[in-house]
């Protein structure tokens, strides 16, 4: 089954505390459903992380520990006691423990084994991924291969291995309407059948099943994403060609593009898609309000200095950049907030969530851009991350920085050179252009924080957006099309070795000094 992706799903998401997508909101999404395959909080659970993966390194200073254990006490990352998750664990009575192993082969550099006990002392070894952007998956549950993405309404029956042969498979699936798909899932112990809907299943429905005598447990796990999987859905455009030959023939705009895209992915009328992406767009105003403020701590390495930047523009010692003296400063302010634990809307990760905040409200007095425009841009950088993720996943533990910071910086060149008046292909040329500047950058945060280099990698790119996107106005050439720069990156990402993808065993992160600020 084709999977077309969502620009609120895969690309425009998730919205959550900072200060990692692949770190801290997958995280919580995986022990959250954890909580659900279940049937509550556990009594006791062990998280274990690969030693060859990125989570050693990163799992305290991108709070993925907190956000497991919120997770498995059935709260969301945005819930709002996201900090308090070991004091609450304790209050319920969950004793928890992380781990790092060597006995486990990851399947991607954010892997985690989940090994949790119930209250009616029933076990459940659960293996989860980690896969960019707030994406994740669960691919085993027990030893049977599951593929849980939090992206359909999805029911699993466990039933008696012996007794898979009773049941009528063909009634069950009858049942309810829009199935996306059901699989049979049999390891050496149990059966889990897997159901994927498009649309919310029905009590009556589910107590009906729960008399079937070999259905032994019934799970309902809630859709994480904004928008329900749909196999019938199709999109009008799946590539760059694709979108260049649908403006033209149809004599759209990217934006109105974009908006037609989501239409189609999502089943949504053109107004609910509007108004979810103008809630995007005031969810980052307030990320970029409180940035700029600067009224909190961060914990690890940086102080807020977001509000001193913007002061230094006030004085005459600066060269000035035109519009990057705010848009830097808010892309600062942006990053040093999700680094407090403030929610931001991951743009499309945590460590790159500065750079379209940066760019929009930037750009936003000199240019004069209404509140629509703001949103009309989000949707073109958003179009254009679709169309560089089928085979990335935007996660530096992957891909390295140039798959977070560098897509990013991309997305906010188009979505610029767009606001800009560029007709589409000037979108896809400025996205190339600031793409080729990040090709091969490497991820290195130091201590495991997503701040050195993160927060500066953010004023960089968003400088580069802007150099793109006006380079690619005045005329500038880019030579290799936005599609081929993409293909370059990912082949590139996938040959980077692990100590260039978070592993921290090269870049800023083994400098003498990072290694004595983390002693
Ligand atoms: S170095 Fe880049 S990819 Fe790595 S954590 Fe920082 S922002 Fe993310």
């Amino acid at each position: 089954m084709n999977k077309y992706f969502s620009i609120f799903n895969q690309v425009l998401s998730p919205i959550t505390p900072g200060p990692s997508s692949s770190n801290t909101s997958a995280p919580a999404r995986i022990s959250y459903i954890c909580n659900q395959i279940i049937g509550g909080i556990p009594k006791q659970a062990v998280i274990e992380f690969s030693k060859d993966g990125a989570f050693p390194a990163t799992y305290i200073g991108m709070k993925s520990d907190l956000a497991f254990i919120n997770g498995l006490l059935g709260k969301l990352p945005t819930d709002s006691d996201f900090d308090k998750a070991y004091e609450n664990a304790k209050k319920e009575g969950m004793q928890v423990k992380f781990e790092i192993v060597n006995d486990f082969k990851a399947e991607s550099m954010e892997a985690a084994r989940i090994t949790l006990i119930t209250k009616n002392d029933e076990k459940f070894i659960i293996l989860g991924d980690s896969t960019g952007g707030g994406t994740f998956r669960i691919h085993e549950i027990n030893g049977c291969n599951v593929d849980i993405t939090g992206d359909s309404y999805t029911l699993l029956l466990f039933c008696d291995k012996d007794g898979i042969d009773e049941i009528n498979i063909k009634s069950i699936i009858g049942r309810f309407n829009n199935i996306n798909s059901y699989n049979i899932n049999i390891s050496d112990d149990i059966c889990i059948i897997e159901i994927k809907s498009a649309s919310p299943f029905k009590k009556k429905d589910l107590d009906d099943l729960s008399n079937e005598k070999t259905i032994k447990k019934i799970s309902v796990l809630d859709l994480l994403h904004p928008v329900a999987f749909n196999k019938n859905n199709k999109p009008p455009f799946y590539s760059m060609e694709g979108m260049i030959k649908y403006c033209k023939e149809n004599n759209k705009s990217p934006s109105e593009a974009a908006y037609d895209y989501e239409v189609a992915i999502s089943g949504w009328n053109r107004n609910e898609v509007y108004e979810y992406a103008r809630n995007l767009v005031s969810i980052i105003e307030k990320s970029v309000v409180e940035g700029l403020e600067g009224n909190f701590t961060i914990q690890g390495i940086v102080k807020p200095h977001a509000k001193n930047i913007d002061n230094f523009f006030d004085t005459s010692r600066f060269i000035d950049m035109g519009f990057l003296n705010k848009a830097i400063t808010i892309a600062t302010g942006v990053m040093e907030y999700s680094n407090a634990g403030g929610t931001i809307v991951c743009l499309p990760t945590g460590g790159s969530s500065g750079i379209i905040p940066g760019i929009l409200f930037g750009a936003k007095d000199p240019l004069n851009l209404t509140d629509q425009d703001l949103v009309d841009g989000l949707m073109v950088a958003g179009i254009l991350g679709v169309l560089m993720s089928e085979d990335n996943n935007f996660n530096g533990g992957e891909y390295g920085c140039q798959a977070e910071v560098g897509c990013s910086s991309s997305m906010a060149a188009g979505a610029l050179a767009y606001l800009l008046g560029g007709d589409i292909q000037q979108v896809f040329d400025a996205a190339s252009m600031a793409l080729q500047c990040h090709m091969g950058l490497l991820c290195d945060p130091v201590g495991g924080y997503v701040q050195v280099p993160c927060i500066a990698r953010n004023m960089s790119g968003t400088s580069i957006a802007a150099v793109s996107a006006n380079a690619v106005m005045a005329g500038f050439d880019v030579v290799v099309p936005f599609n081929e720069v993409v293909e370059a990156m990912v082949d590139l990402g996938k040959r980077l070795p692990p100590h260039m993808k978070g592993c921290q065993g090269s870049g800023i992160c083994i400098s003498k000094t990072a290694k004595n600020l983390v002693k």
